[in-house]
């Protein structure tokens, strides 16, 4: 694996593989990694010549002090994962690499995107992941970027700046599935942050997911969501949101929607949870 900390020089690297018709995956990261990252990894060795991972924890994504100040750093276990998983690039770049003294922050047009659910509760947060998306993907000029389900609305959020940067032709975003821990938590950066007592309870997000999965033809959907938001709020449990959308706009679905998901955001005291599921 050879690790760049410079974006001219990964830059030029990629350039000269490209010119060799090799295909470049791209996997960006937050560090941490856990299975669900690796997932992206295998998949994109699967579809690429050559996987290049980033490890940048983005300042203006966050729009809480105490949740940067707090994101788990565990750089020597993640490229032991990387070497593991055979990933060919890591990128580590400083915050004056992704914005230098001359950066000029733009405004991303992302219209309902911006103001539901993720977006409503995380001010600035989706202006901030197109920022960092904007650096590393004119860097990395990807054939492939692969995204987790997970985070289901950045994945929209990320298909759009593509449009709007006009490279959704020669970037191709793969969504791949969210990846759990055998009690269907969904693996998270943030989970290393759990008291035990936490860890126990976090998984009612997924339970009270699937439930409403396993009722959604028989229940109302303003009934769903009032018990499920019940649910966790007994089990101590601060719920942002906990909505039934269309999956294709995010807006609130409709009992003849087609294509439904269910999405939640929920605190365990401080730490912020979030995991969705598509509904049949
Ligand atoms: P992060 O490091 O949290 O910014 O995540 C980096 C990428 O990994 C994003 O595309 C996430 O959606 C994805 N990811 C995070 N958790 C999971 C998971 N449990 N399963 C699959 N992908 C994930």
């Amino acid at each position: 694996m050879i690790l760049f900390k410079q974006s001219e020089a990964l830059s030029h690297f990629l350039q000269q593989h490209k010119k060799v018709q090799k295909k470049i995956g791209f996997v960006p990261t937050m560090g941490a990694l856990h299975n669900g990252h690796l997932s992206l990894i295998e998949s994109a060795k699967k579809e690429n010549e050559i996987v290049v991972c980033s490890i940048f924890v983005n300042p203006t994504q966050f729009n809480n002090a105490q949740d940067f100040q707090l994101y788990p750093v565990t750089i020597e276990t993640d490229i032991d994962k990387l070497l593991a998983a055979a990933c060919d690039v890591l990128f580590i770049p400083s915050t004056a690499e992704i914005y230098p003294p001359a950066y000029q922050a733009k405004q991303y047009d992302l219209s309902s995107l911006e103001t539901v659910l993720e977006g409503a509760f995380r001010p600035g947060h989706f202006q901030g992941v197109c920022q960092v998306m904007d650096r590393l993907l004119h860097i990395v000029q990807p054939h492939n970027l692969y995204l987790g389900a997970k985070d289901y609305q950045q994945c929209m959020v990320v298909a759009r700046l593509l449009k709007l940067l006009k490279m959704d032709n020669e970037t191709v975003l793969n969504m791949r599935p969210t990846q759990r821990e055998a009690d269907g938590l969904a693996m998270s950066s943030r989970n290393l942050r759990l008291t035990p007592a936490q860890r126990a309870k976090a998984p009612l997000i997924y339970e009270t997911l699937a439930n409403i999965g396993r009722r959604i033809k028989k229940v109302s959907i303003s009934e769903l969501e009032k018990e499920g938001i019940t649910a966790l709020t007994t089990h101590g449990f601060e719920v942002d949101y906990l909505s039934i959308t269309d999956a294709d706009t995010l807006l609130p679905a409709k009992a003849n929607t087609p294509k439904k998901i269910v999405l939640a955001a929920a605190f365990l005291d401080s730490i912020r949870l979030i995991d969705n599921l598509v509904l049949d």
